[in-house]
Protein backbone atom coordinates (compact mmCIF):
# COMPACT_ATOMS: atom_id res chain seq x y z
CA UNK A 1 0.00 0.00 0.00
CA UNK A 2 3.02 2.33 1.04
CA UNK A 3 4.32 1.99 -2.93
CA UNK A 4 0.53 3.19 -3.97
CA UNK A 5 -0.02 -0.36 -5.42
CA UNK A 6 -3.43 -0.93 -6.33
CA UNK A 7 -3.85 -4.21 -8.26
CA UNK A 8 -1.95 -7.40 -7.15
CA UNK A 9 -1.90 -10.31 -9.30
CA UNK A 10 -0.75 -13.85 -7.95
CA UNK A 11 1.35 -16.08 -10.36
CA UNK A 12 3.30 -18.59 -9.93
CA UNK A 13 5.19 -20.77 -9.61
CA UNK A 14 1.00 -22.00 -8.50
CA UNK A 15 0.36 -19.22 -6.26
CA UNK A 16 -3.42 -21.74 -4.79
CA UNK A 17 -0.48 -24.04 -3.18
CA UNK A 18 0.74 -21.47 -0.97
CA UNK A 19 0.17 -22.69 3.03
CA UNK A 20 -1.16 -18.87 3.37
CA UNK A 21 -3.56 -18.42 0.25
CA UNK A 22 -6.56 -17.84 1.64
CA UNK A 23 -5.26 -15.65 4.48
CA UNK A 24 -3.48 -13.83 1.45
CA UNK A 25 -6.26 -13.40 -0.79
CA UNK A 26 -8.92 -12.32 2.00
CA UNK A 27 -5.91 -9.81 3.52
CA UNK A 28 -5.23 -8.03 0.36
CA UNK A 29 -9.02 -7.57 -0.88
CA UNK A 30 -9.45 -6.54 3.05
CA UNK A 31 -6.73 -3.49 2.30
CA UNK A 32 -8.57 -2.80 -0.73
CA UNK A 33 -6.50 -4.52 -3.96
CA UNK A 34 -8.25 -5.17 -7.13
CA UNK A 35 -7.02 -9.12 -7.28
CA UNK A 36 -5.81 -11.40 -9.86
CA UNK A 37 -4.81 -15.15 -9.94
CA UNK A 38 -3.21 -16.49 -12.58
CA UNK A 39 -3.51 -20.67 -11.88
CA UNK A 40 -2.53 -24.20 -13.78
CA UNK A 41 -5.56 -25.65 -12.25
CA UNK A 42 -4.35 -27.80 -10.36
CA UNK A 43 -6.04 -27.58 -7.17
CA UNK A 44 -9.71 -26.48 -6.22
CA UNK A 45 -11.82 -27.33 -3.46
CA UNK A 46 -14.88 -25.75 -1.90
CA UNK A 47 -13.18 -23.31 0.77
CA UNK A 48 -10.85 -22.31 -1.95
CA UNK A 49 -13.16 -21.72 -4.58
CA UNK A 50 -15.62 -19.73 -2.11
CA UNK A 51 -12.61 -17.58 -1.36
CA UNK A 52 -11.66 -16.66 -4.73
CA UNK A 53 -15.02 -15.84 -5.34
CA UNK A 54 -15.27 -13.42 -2.46
CA UNK A 55 -11.97 -12.28 -3.06
CA UNK A 56 -11.00 -12.06 -6.36
CA UNK A 57 -11.76 -9.94 -9.67
CA UNK A 58 -10.96 -12.42 -12.05
CA UNK A 59 -8.69 -15.79 -12.44
CA UNK A 60 -6.96 -17.14 -15.22
CA UNK A 61 -6.65 -21.14 -15.67
CA UNK A 62 -3.42 -22.18 -17.90
CA UNK A 63 -5.15 -24.37 -20.86
CA UNK A 64 -2.60 -25.85 -23.51
CA UNK A 65 -5.03 -28.20 -25.31
CA UNK A 66 -8.66 -28.89 -26.18
CA UNK A 67 -8.27 -32.57 -25.06
CA UNK A 68 -5.73 -34.74 -22.55
CA UNK A 69 -3.56 -35.94 -24.94
CA UNK A 70 -2.88 -32.84 -25.96
CA UNK A 71 -2.96 -30.69 -23.10
CA UNK A 72 -1.15 -33.45 -20.98
CA UNK A 73 1.63 -33.92 -23.21
CA UNK A 74 2.47 -30.06 -23.04
CA UNK A 75 2.04 -29.96 -19.24
CA UNK A 76 1.71 -33.71 -17.11
CA UNK A 77 -0.13 -36.38 -17.25
CA UNK A 78 -3.33 -35.61 -15.36
CA UNK A 79 -3.17 -32.24 -15.73
CA UNK A 80 -5.92 -31.26 -18.32
CA UNK A 81 -8.44 -34.03 -16.14
CA UNK A 82 -7.69 -31.80 -13.07
CA UNK A 83 -8.15 -28.27 -14.78
CA UNK A 84 -11.42 -29.23 -16.29
CA UNK A 85 -12.50 -30.51 -12.63
CA UNK A 86 -11.39 -26.95 -10.94
CA UNK A 87 -12.75 -24.83 -13.40
CA UNK A 88 -16.56 -27.06 -12.82
CA UNK A 89 -16.02 -26.31 -8.90
CA UNK A 90 -15.11 -22.44 -9.39
CA UNK A 91 -18.41 -22.03 -11.64
CA UNK A 92 -20.38 -23.69 -9.27
CA UNK A 93 -19.33 -21.34 -6.16
CA UNK A 94 -19.34 -18.42 -8.63
CA UNK A 95 -23.26 -18.19 -9.27
CA UNK A 96 -23.68 -14.28 -9.96
CA UNK A 97 -20.70 -12.89 -8.28
CA UNK A 98 -18.82 -10.73 -10.28
CA UNK A 99 -15.72 -12.49 -10.37
CA UNK A 100 -14.44 -13.11 -13.94
CA UNK A 101 -13.10 -16.87 -14.87
CA UNK A 102 -10.93 -17.01 -18.02
CA UNK A 103 -8.10 -19.46 -19.76
CA UNK A 104 -5.15 -18.45 -21.34
CA UNK A 105 -3.29 -20.50 -24.02
CA UNK A 106 0.10 -20.12 -25.05
CA UNK A 107 0.87 -20.99 -28.82
CA UNK A 108 3.07 -23.74 -29.53
CA UNK A 109 3.94 -26.09 -32.09
CA UNK A 110 1.88 -28.78 -30.27
CA UNK A 111 -1.49 -27.43 -30.33
CA UNK A 112 -1.24 -24.48 -32.70
CA UNK A 113 -3.20 -26.72 -35.31
CA UNK A 114 -6.23 -26.92 -32.79
CA UNK A 115 -7.13 -23.07 -31.92
CA UNK A 116 -10.61 -23.42 -32.68
CA UNK A 117 -10.81 -26.85 -30.75
CA UNK A 118 -9.23 -24.71 -28.19
CA UNK A 119 -12.12 -22.19 -28.17
CA UNK A 120 -15.04 -24.62 -28.66
CA UNK A 121 -13.70 -26.83 -25.21
CA UNK A 122 -13.24 -23.28 -23.33
CA UNK A 123 -17.14 -22.73 -24.30
CA UNK A 124 -17.89 -25.89 -23.11
CA UNK A 125 -16.03 -25.09 -20.05
CA UNK A 126 -18.27 -22.14 -19.14
CA UNK A 127 -15.26 -19.45 -18.62
CA UNK A 128 -16.10 -16.17 -19.54
CA UNK A 129 -12.71 -15.35 -21.50
CA UNK A 130 -9.70 -16.95 -23.89
CA UNK A 131 -6.58 -15.26 -24.31
CA UNK A 132 -4.25 -16.52 -26.77
CA UNK A 133 -0.35 -15.46 -26.71
CA UNK A 134 2.62 -16.82 -28.31
CA UNK A 135 5.13 -19.13 -27.55
CA UNK A 136 8.56 -16.69 -26.61
CA UNK A 137 11.76 -18.36 -26.63
CA UNK A 138 13.41 -21.17 -27.75
CA UNK A 139 12.83 -24.85 -27.75
CA UNK A 140 11.74 -27.31 -28.79
CA UNK A 141 8.06 -25.89 -28.23
CA UNK A 142 8.36 -22.93 -30.92
CA UNK A 143 6.97 -22.52 -34.31
CA UNK A 144 9.01 -22.13 -37.26
CA UNK A 145 8.12 -19.46 -39.61
CA UNK A 146 5.95 -21.52 -42.18
CA UNK A 147 4.27 -22.58 -38.85
CA UNK A 148 3.39 -18.86 -37.42
CA UNK A 149 2.26 -18.21 -41.01
CA UNK A 150 -0.15 -20.98 -40.77
CA UNK A 151 -1.52 -19.23 -37.10
CA UNK A 152 -1.37 -16.25 -39.32
CA UNK A 153 -4.08 -17.54 -41.67
CA UNK A 154 -5.99 -18.84 -39.00
CA UNK A 155 -6.40 -15.83 -36.86
CA UNK A 156 -7.46 -14.38 -40.16
CA UNK A 157 -10.45 -16.33 -40.55
CA UNK A 158 -10.99 -16.65 -36.99
CA UNK A 159 -11.83 -13.06 -36.46
CA UNK A 160 -15.33 -12.60 -35.58
CA UNK A 161 -17.31 -12.85 -32.16
CA UNK A 162 -17.95 -16.01 -30.45
CA UNK A 163 -20.97 -16.54 -28.91
CA UNK A 164 -20.32 -17.21 -24.82
CA UNK A 165 -16.87 -15.99 -24.84
CA UNK A 166 -14.25 -13.30 -25.20
CA UNK A 167 -11.32 -13.92 -26.98
CA UNK A 168 -8.21 -11.89 -27.58
CA UNK A 169 -8.23 -13.07 -31.44
CA UNK A 170 -8.76 -9.44 -33.05
CA UNK A 171 -6.17 -7.85 -31.22
CA UNK A 172 -3.86 -11.08 -31.82
CA UNK A 173 -4.23 -10.57 -35.37
CA UNK A 174 -4.04 -6.65 -35.23
CA UNK A 175 -0.26 -7.84 -34.29
CA UNK A 176 0.19 -9.86 -37.00
CA UNK A 177 -1.06 -8.18 -40.02
CA UNK A 178 0.16 -5.10 -38.56
CA UNK A 179 3.89 -6.40 -38.67
CA UNK A 180 4.39 -5.84 -34.91
CA UNK A 181 4.98 -9.31 -34.87
CA UNK A 182 7.05 -10.62 -37.77
CA UNK A 183 7.68 -14.22 -38.72
CA UNK A 184 10.91 -14.43 -38.19
CA UNK A 185 11.28 -12.59 -35.10
CA UNK A 186 8.21 -14.78 -34.10
CA UNK A 187 10.32 -18.21 -34.84
CA UNK A 188 13.63 -16.78 -33.34
CA UNK A 189 11.87 -16.51 -29.65
CA UNK A 190 11.73 -12.47 -29.64
CA UNK A 191 8.36 -11.76 -31.37
CA UNK A 192 8.28 -7.81 -30.83
CA UNK A 193 12.57 -7.30 -30.95
CA UNK A 194 12.04 -5.94 -34.22
CA UNK A 195 9.10 -3.61 -33.52
CA UNK A 196 11.09 -2.06 -30.83
CA UNK A 197 14.37 -1.61 -32.32
CA UNK A 198 12.89 -0.20 -35.55
CA UNK A 199 10.87 2.01 -33.82
CA UNK A 200 13.21 3.36 -31.08
CA UNK A 201 10.03 2.56 -28.71
CA UNK A 202 10.88 3.39 -25.13
CA UNK A 203 9.23 1.06 -21.72
CA UNK A 204 7.60 3.38 -19.88
CA UNK A 205 6.14 -0.03 -17.72
CA UNK A 206 7.47 0.23 -14.75
CA UNK A 207 5.53 3.66 -13.62
CA UNK A 208 2.88 1.57 -13.73
CA UNK A 209 3.72 -2.03 -12.63
CA UNK A 210 6.38 -4.45 -11.06
CA UNK A 211 6.58 -7.62 -10.42
CA UNK A 212 8.08 -9.12 -6.30
CA UNK A 213 8.98 -12.71 -5.91
CA UNK A 214 7.89 -15.04 -3.56
CA UNK A 215 11.53 -14.32 -1.38
CA UNK A 216 10.40 -10.51 -2.06
CA UNK A 217 12.76 -9.50 -4.71
CA UNK A 218 11.62 -7.15 -6.90
CA UNK A 219 11.62 -6.52 -10.85
CA UNK A 220 10.54 -3.97 -12.99
CA UNK A 221 8.42 -6.98 -14.74
CA UNK A 222 7.81 -10.72 -14.81
CA UNK A 223 10.07 -11.06 -18.59
CA UNK A 224 12.95 -9.67 -16.37
CA UNK A 225 12.22 -11.34 -13.20
CA UNK A 226 14.61 -13.92 -11.61
CA UNK A 227 13.37 -17.05 -13.08
CA UNK A 228 14.14 -20.50 -14.82
CA UNK A 229 14.26 -19.44 -18.24
CA UNK A 230 16.25 -21.62 -19.57
CA UNK A 231 16.56 -19.86 -22.70
CA UNK A 232 18.26 -17.36 -21.56
CA UNK A 233 19.87 -17.72 -17.71
CA UNK A 234 22.12 -14.81 -17.91
CA UNK A 235 19.37 -12.65 -16.98
CA UNK A 236 18.99 -14.20 -13.86
CA UNK A 237 19.07 -11.72 -11.10
CA UNK A 238 20.43 -9.40 -13.59
CA UNK A 239 17.35 -6.59 -13.43
CA UNK A 240 16.51 -7.29 -9.15
CA UNK A 241 15.99 -3.97 -8.12
CA UNK A 242 15.47 -4.78 -4.63
CA UNK A 243 13.57 -6.89 -2.05
CA UNK A 244 10.55 -5.51 -0.27
CA UNK A 245 10.98 -7.37 3.18
CA UNK A 246 14.73 -6.40 3.88
CA UNK A 247 14.96 -3.36 1.84
CA UNK A 248 13.21 -0.18 3.33
CA UNK A 249 10.45 1.23 1.09
CA UNK A 250 12.27 4.31 0.70
CA UNK A 251 14.89 2.48 -1.14
CA UNK A 252 12.84 0.60 -2.81
CA UNK A 253 11.14 3.45 -4.52
CA UNK A 254 14.60 4.87 -4.99
CA UNK A 255 15.58 1.87 -6.86
CA UNK A 256 12.19 1.47 -8.99
CA UNK A 257 12.89 5.38 -10.06
CA UNK A 258 16.21 4.83 -11.26
CA UNK A 259 14.63 2.08 -13.19
CA UNK A 260 12.64 3.80 -14.72
CA UNK A 261 14.55 6.35 -15.86
CA UNK A 262 17.38 3.57 -17.19
CA UNK A 263 14.68 2.06 -19.02
CA UNK A 264 13.44 5.60 -20.64
CA UNK A 265 17.48 6.92 -21.35
CA UNK A 266 19.16 3.80 -22.25
CA UNK A 267 15.92 1.73 -23.68
CA UNK A 268 15.83 -0.30 -25.94
CA UNK A 269 19.70 -0.14 -26.09
CA UNK A 270 20.28 -1.60 -22.39
CA UNK A 271 17.99 -4.81 -22.10
CA UNK A 272 16.40 -5.08 -25.45
CA UNK A 273 16.94 -8.62 -26.16
CA UNK A 274 14.88 -9.70 -22.92
CA UNK A 275 12.18 -6.74 -23.90
CA UNK A 276 11.74 -8.64 -27.83
CA UNK A 277 9.97 -11.09 -25.83
CA UNK A 278 7.60 -8.90 -24.33
CA UNK A 279 4.80 -8.82 -26.20
CA UNK A 280 2.15 -7.74 -23.24
CA UNK A 281 2.88 -3.84 -23.09
CA UNK A 282 4.03 -3.30 -26.88
CA UNK A 283 0.96 -1.00 -27.64
CA UNK A 284 1.03 0.33 -24.77
CA UNK A 285 4.96 0.94 -24.83
CA UNK A 286 4.27 2.54 -28.21
CA UNK A 287 1.72 4.82 -27.53
CA UNK A 288 3.40 6.54 -24.48
CA UNK A 289 6.76 7.00 -26.59
CA UNK A 290 4.97 8.59 -29.51
CA UNK A 291 3.16 11.35 -26.60
CA UNK A 292 6.86 11.16 -25.21
CA UNK A 293 8.02 12.29 -28.35
CA UNK A 294 6.14 14.96 -29.16
CA UNK A 295 6.48 16.13 -25.54
CA UNK A 296 11.02 16.27 -25.66
CA UNK A 297 10.57 17.74 -29.40
CA UNK A 298 8.07 20.56 -27.94
CA UNK A 299 10.34 21.75 -25.50
S1 LIG B 1 9.55 -3.84 -22.54
FE1 LIG B 1 11.21 -4.79 -21.32
S2 LIG B 1 11.35 -3.65 -19.41
FE2 LIG B 1 9.38 -3.16 -20.41
S3 LIG B 1 7.88 -4.55 -19.53
FE3 LIG B 1 8.65 -5.52 -21.36
S4 LIG B 1 10.44 -6.78 -20.75
FE4 LIG B 1 9.93 -5.38 -19.08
Amino acid sequence: MKLGVNEITFGGGEPLLHPDILKILSLSKKKGFSIGVITNGSIMNETLAKSIVDNCDWIRFSISGNNEAVHDKIRSPGSFEKLCKSVKILNYYKGNSKLKVGCNCVIQNNNYQRLDKIIIKCISLQVDFLFFKVAHGMGQYQLSISQWKEVGSWLKKAVRQYNGIITNIQNLYYFFSSNIYDYKSLSQGYPVQKFYQENNIKCFVSIFHFTISAEGDIYPCCYLQYCNRSWNEKIMNQFKIGNIITESIDYVIGRIKCFFYDSIMEFPRRISQECGACTRFCLFNKTITDVYKEIINEK
